[in-house]
């Protein structure tokens, strides 16, 4: 049962067509066919092929300029200027606005951190999109070219990785990615255990027949030691984001730990650790974290810098002002982040520096802390707050969808999808 899936339906839903086709295309594939897709490395509707990486689809924040999104790519501010002239001057593009979509190819996984090619593509509308190319000079072009997104079902138990679950059984390691994010708060990834459970709803684009990328997952339900988590996607007009059953938030304000993939406590939060170096009792008001110099430390939630400079046996720091009750510390960088600097606005997963072993240290790691009301305190433990529920007015279409959402994931590998339903899911573009 787990070895099967079936693709369910083909739409388009972004480009071009304001109904939706439904296609009642259910055809079986085996992973076979699909890995040697990939290693052709097809060409999506973007004109890249696969090799450039994992196409990501994002929606523009509130204040998410374009300034933030090349950022995080790791632009350099001024090929940020030199862009945004040429937008301006060969496409009129001037604003992103909210809600505007893009994409970008996250690199594969390497393990360590998100990465991206330096490729950004911004839908102007469902056909039409601006591609900023900065793989060779910089490229600024207008253009359009249908993608398709279908949704595909996916369900398994873990007995060695997620990762490996999800490729052995043909699906795309992006599925797995999106996952650890969307339950980064319930679900420690790093520590899975064998018979830890999952089944997901989700879309994959697909260009000219190829897989070329994956979206967004839609509903998703993960058994981590017995304990079941539940996650939906939900969006209108005033909100969007992933609620349990009920319409409470998921995601909470901060991340769990400042790395994307793997990483390694070396040493816990301790008020009686017998200091390595100093030979005497010293707490440890932080947990420390192996990982190879030079790894990205990335932001756990959104801030400002009130930290960044050498600090003695710090060695180079950054702190992060999150909100009123917390802030995050990151000791002993290699180095900082691109524009990383004091009274600089941060988002989560931004990177802000690299692991070092500069100051006070007996050897490379990052040593990372949570201070809540200026006070560290655990932040394996501690339990943070919840992103906010869902408005009462929107509780009732929520509760259908879910209702929808929850008889497709319990039907196991065959998911029957009406056209009513398609049109549901498919409101995304
Ligand atoms: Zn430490």
């Amino acid at each position: 049962m787990f070895h099967r899936f079936l693709v369910f339906s083909t739409i388009v839903v972004s480009f071009g067509f304001s109904a939706c086709l439904f296609q009642p295309n259910i055809s079986e594939l085996d992973s076979n066919e699909l890995s040697e897709i990939n290693e052709e490395f097809p060409i999506d509707g973007f004109g890249y092929a696969s090799d450039r990486g994992i196409l990501v689809r994002g929606q523009v924040r509130a204040n998410q300029s374009l300034y933030v999104l090349l950022s995080e790519m790791g632009i350099s501010q001024q090929v940020i200027r030199e862009v945004t002239k040429e937008l301006k001057q060969s496409v009129g593009f001037r604003f992103l606005k909210q809600n505007q979509t893009y994409y970008r190819y996250r690199h594969h996984n390497t393990g360590q951190s998100i990465s991206y090619a330096p490729i950004l593509i911004i839908m102007e509308s469902n056909v039409r999109y601006i591609k900023i190319d900065l793989t060779d000079g910089i490229l600024v072009q207008a253009s359009a070219k249908p993608i398709e997104i279908r949704f595909r079902q996916v369900e398994g138990i873990i007995e060695s990785s997620l990762y490996e679950s999800l490729i052995s059984q043909g699906h795309s390691a992006g599925v797995g990615m999106e996952l650890s994010e969307l339950f980064a708060w319930q679900v420690d990834f790093f520590r899975l255990y064998r018979g830890d459970k999952y089944r997901a709803i989700y879309e994959e684009f697909i260009s000219e027949g190829e897989v070329v990328g994956v979206g967004r997952v839609l509903a998703a339900e993960f058994v981590h030691q017995n304990r079941p988590y539940k996650a939906f996607y939900y969006e209108d007009g005033l909100q969007q984001g992933y609620y349990d059953a009920d319409g409470n938030g998921i995601q909470k304000a901060l991340l769990k730990a400042p790395f994307m993939y793997n990483h390694r406590i070396s040493s816990s939060f301790n008020y009686n650790r017998f200091h390595p170096v100093l030979k005497q009792r010293i707490p440890h008001t932080g947990t420390d974290y192996a990982a190879p110099l030079g790894t990205p430390v990335i932001a756990v939630g959104d801030g400002e810098i009130i930290e960044s400079r050498y600090r003695g046996v710090n060695g180079n720091i950054v702190q992060i002002q999150h909100n009123g009750m917390y802030k995050t510390a990151y000791l002993h960088l290699n180095g900082f982040g691109p524009g990383i600097k004091k009274g600089v606005q941060v988002k989560q997963g931004q990177v802000i520096g690299y692991v070092g072993r500069t100051g006070r240290v007996t050897g490379v790691h990052l040593h990372y802390t949570l201070y809540k009301n200026n006070v560290p305190v655990n932040s394996v433990t501690v339990d943070l707050p919840s992103q906010e529920s869902l408005a009462a007015s929107a509780r009732g279409a929520f509760y259908l969808e879910v209702k929808k959402y929850s008889y497709l994931l319990g039907q196991g590998g065959l998911v029957l999808v009406t056209n009513t339903d398609l049109n549901d899911v498919g409101k995304n573009s």
